[in-house]
């Protein structure tokens, strides 16, 4: 809150938090509280120019609804879906949009007057489940999201870790298998080949036609198509090709987690995105496997792993509050 001067009130400053997807834009108007008074999404245009006008009108619109003006915000806050330099808000990296070394500052400044901050938008992520969510109080907190990809956030001391330029913490690409599956980024056995969301269809698909007599197959066939969720419907029925995969896909994210542990020893892991969605029947076993990777296991244990809770709601909240975990 703020004292306006001409006014002779105390006045509430908002903050727009938003999340840029390759396919929509979601944005929200953010309190001191962490929670979302209103929100909004737009389909992305097909250029970069004509997305950032679609950002910036959304944000207005959303403003005007509450009967606000920029005057109201202290900051716009935007996770974007690849590697940003939070200061220029240079894009250096993009494997999953088309833009590449272009300022989303330079950009939105033509229509926002008001401080901008970026980051990508697994540090978004953990950002507002730190804050709002999962691992609100935390200050060693790490997330993983498994969705289409592997995106990471490091919260450590309770600041976020971005490393040099803002370039580092892509759990995503930490190399966990020798001369491994081609990633999209251009190198080879990154976390994200083993571990997202994609990895595990490709992996239920592997066992699907190693095993055409699998429960796989049958329930392929009454829904259509085969996604995250049909190796662990599966598995519940006792499948054995659907547990094989359970327990390999687990095992790759307990590898990956077990070098962050000993390295970071955070006081939680968060795993959010899709996946997340099967609940104890991804924790567990990635609980029980992470042990074997965790120095000094028999002394002091490992970190907890528990599943984000704030949804989409995370990156919005935590772009709105980038400026205060940097
Ligand atoms: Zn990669």
């Amino acid at each position: 809150m703020v004292f306006d001067q001409s006014l002779g009130v105390i006045r509430m400053r908002y903050r727009f938090g938003v999340d840029i997807g390759g396919t929509s834009v979601k944005a929200g108007v953010v309190d001191e509280n962490y929670r979302i008074l209103s929100r909004g999404s737009v389909r992305t245009p097909d250029t970069f120019e004509k997305s950032m006008k679609a950002v910036a009108d959304l944000l207005f619109d959303l403003a005007g609804q509450m009967g606000l003006s920029e005057s109201d915000f202290s900051c716009a806050g935007f996770g974007v879906p690849c590697s940003v330099i939070p200061g220029t808000g240079r894009l250096v990296f993009a494997n999953n949009t088309n833009w590449k070394n272009v300022s989303i500052k330079n950009e939105l400044s033509k229509y926002l007057s008001i401080p901008l901050y970026f980051g990508n938008d697994a540090n978004c992520a953990v950002i507002g489940e730190t804050l709002a969510g999962a691992a609100r109080g935390k200050k060693h907190v790490v997330m993983i999201t498994l969705g289409t990809g592997v995106g990471g956030g490091i919260i450590i001391d309770g600041k976020m870790f971005a490393g040099g330029d803002g370039l580092g913490a892509e759990i995503g690409h930490m190399p966990i298998v020798y001369n491994g599956i081609r990633c999209t980024c251009g190198l080879s056995g990154c976390f994200e080949c083993y571990a997202s969301a994609t990895a595990l269809i490709r992996q239920t698909k592997e066992a699907m036609a190693a095993h055409p007599e699998s429960a796989l197959n049958a329930w392929a066939k009454e829904h259509g198509e085969v996604n995250g969720q049909t190796a662990f419907d599966c598995a519940k029925e006792k499948d054995p090709a659907a547990m094989e995969v359970i327990d390999q896909y687990t095992s790759y994210i307990a590898t990956g987690l077990g070098g962050l542990v000993n390295i970071f020893r955070p006081e939680l892991f968060i795993i959010g995105g899709g996946v997340s969605n099967a609940g104890d029947a991804l924790l567990d076993p990635v609980r029980a496997k992470l042990s074997s990777y965790t120095l000094a296991y028999d002394v002091v244990g490992s970190a907890p792993v528990q599943k984000a809770i704030l949804g989409n709601d995370a990156g919005m909240i935590g772009a709105a509050y980038l400026d205060q975990m940097n």
